[in-house]
């Protein structure tokens, strides 16, 4: 269901408040807010080196488990290091369909899209990615999507006439990659045993429909596009605890090798909460924040990002409150409350003004403009509005 502008979102609990005093506990966002005001505007706007990292934190994260003066205690990667140098949106509103691939989607196309979740297709509408190349007329090396499941192969590429397959993003698959380097598909290596654990596709849906990754595709983009071999690729895999992990180094992979100007990536280890599990969503939740850090400072480590890349850090949508009896609290997603629609997003960057925290709800629709109105093209048909805050 979606939920237009200005009506009112089921659930008791009035958020606006408590996100500005959980800000308040934040003391390195209240240190840092009083010279907020006096920092200039951003001075690269539009100009021909910005680039832009767009990471979602994970499957649906509350509030309670990270801004939260609960949940603060989880994610002291985005308190301490990042809160401190960004502008931070404390109430981000999700209206359209709180399923992860339909909901990803729309954040890129800045367009509720109301295709079935479970289905894999591509949307409908222009992705920032086509708007991007398009616009800017950037190669595909310039615009890459880290996806967390074969279901999101077809995200980064739109239907919508003009637009479409000359346009889309470079996506990358990293469990799909993993599963191509394994033997018996064509990959190297003797590894296929230690490496399933890092290859479950999804924590929620049944079944998927996007079509099979195609073993030798991977293999090739793998060896020519990340320039990593099957049998390196699988050493390094063997050291990570996660897909998350894997996911943040094919991205930091695709930055050495390409350095593309537009880069996506789809964290979703948080989404193991369907299985119940408080202390799996937990360690999602830390391991997304560390992550986080680990890709901000990548980007001030690389010459090709340093001083001229803002990110922006934001959840697809929230978890179930555990006052609604219609679901079962931070497990699912699926009442459609207060506490699943609500969320938040931070950007920073040079020239972001640091420390501060806006207050008004704004859209989950208003990245797709906003990136836009950053980097210099067009978002014709997104819906959203430009967040100035981070111009
Ligand atoms: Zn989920």
């Amino acid at each position: 269901m979606i939920f237009p502008k200005g009506s009112s979102l089921p659930g008791s609990s009035p958020l606006v408040w408590s996100r500005r005093e959980f800000l308040r506990l934040a003391s390195a966002c209240t240190a840092t807010s009083a010279v907020s005001s006096t920092l200039p505007l951003h001075a690269l706007a539009g100009s021909p080196g910005q680039k832009v990292v767009i990471v979602t934190f994970g499957g649906g994260a509350r509030d309670e488990e990270t801004f939260a003066p609960d949940g603060q205690e989880n994610i002291p990667g985005l308190l301490k290091t990042l809160l401190p140098q960004s502008t931070f949106y404390g109430q981000v509103i999700n209206r359209g369909i709180l399923g992860h691939y339909v909901a990803t989607t729309s954040l890129a196309t800045g367009v509720y899209e109301t295709f079935n979740n479970f289905s894999g297709v591509a949307p409908e509408h222009p992705t920032l990615f086509e708007y991007f190349r398009k616009g800017m007329q950037r190669e595909a090396r310039e615009a890459w999507l880290i996806s967390p499941s074969n279901g999101f192969r077809n995200m980064g590429c739109s239907t919508y006439r003009g637009f479409g397959s000359g346009y889309g993003a470079e996506v990358v698959l990293p469990k799909q990659l993993l599963q191509a380097t394994k033997p018996g598909n064509g990959g190297a290596g003797s590894n296929g045993a230690e490496l399933d654990r890092l290859l479950r596709d999804t924590y929620e849906e049944p079944h998927w429909n996007a079509g099979t990754a195609q073993t030798e595709m991977q293999l090739e983009q793998l060896e020519k596009m990340l320039r990593v071999s099957p049998a390196e690729f699988q050493k390094q895999a063997l050291t990570m605890q996660s897909a998350d992990e894997l996911s943040t180094w094919v991205a930091l992979q695709a930055m050495r090798q390409a350095a593309p100007s537009l880069m996506w990536i789809t964290l979703h280890d948080i989404d193991v909460a369907h299985s119940g599990a408080y202390s799996l969503y937990i360690d999602g939740i830390q391991r997304t924040d560390r992550l986080c850090v680990e890709i901000w400072n990548a980007l001030q480590a690389d010459a090709e990002y340093a001083g001229r890349t803002t990110m922006f850090v934001l959840p697809d949508f929230g978890r179930d409150s555990d006052m609604n009896p219609a679901g079962n609290g931070f497990q699912h997603h699926r009442t459609g409350d207060r506490a699943s629609r609500t969320t938040w997003m931070m950007a920073l960057g040079p020239g972001v003004r640091q420390g501060l925290f806006v207050e008004r709800a704004v859209d989950s629709l208003d990245l797709v403009p906003t990136v836009g109105r950053l980097l210099g093209f067009p978002t014709p048909l997104a819906q959203g509005n430009v967040l100035n805050e981070v111009l």
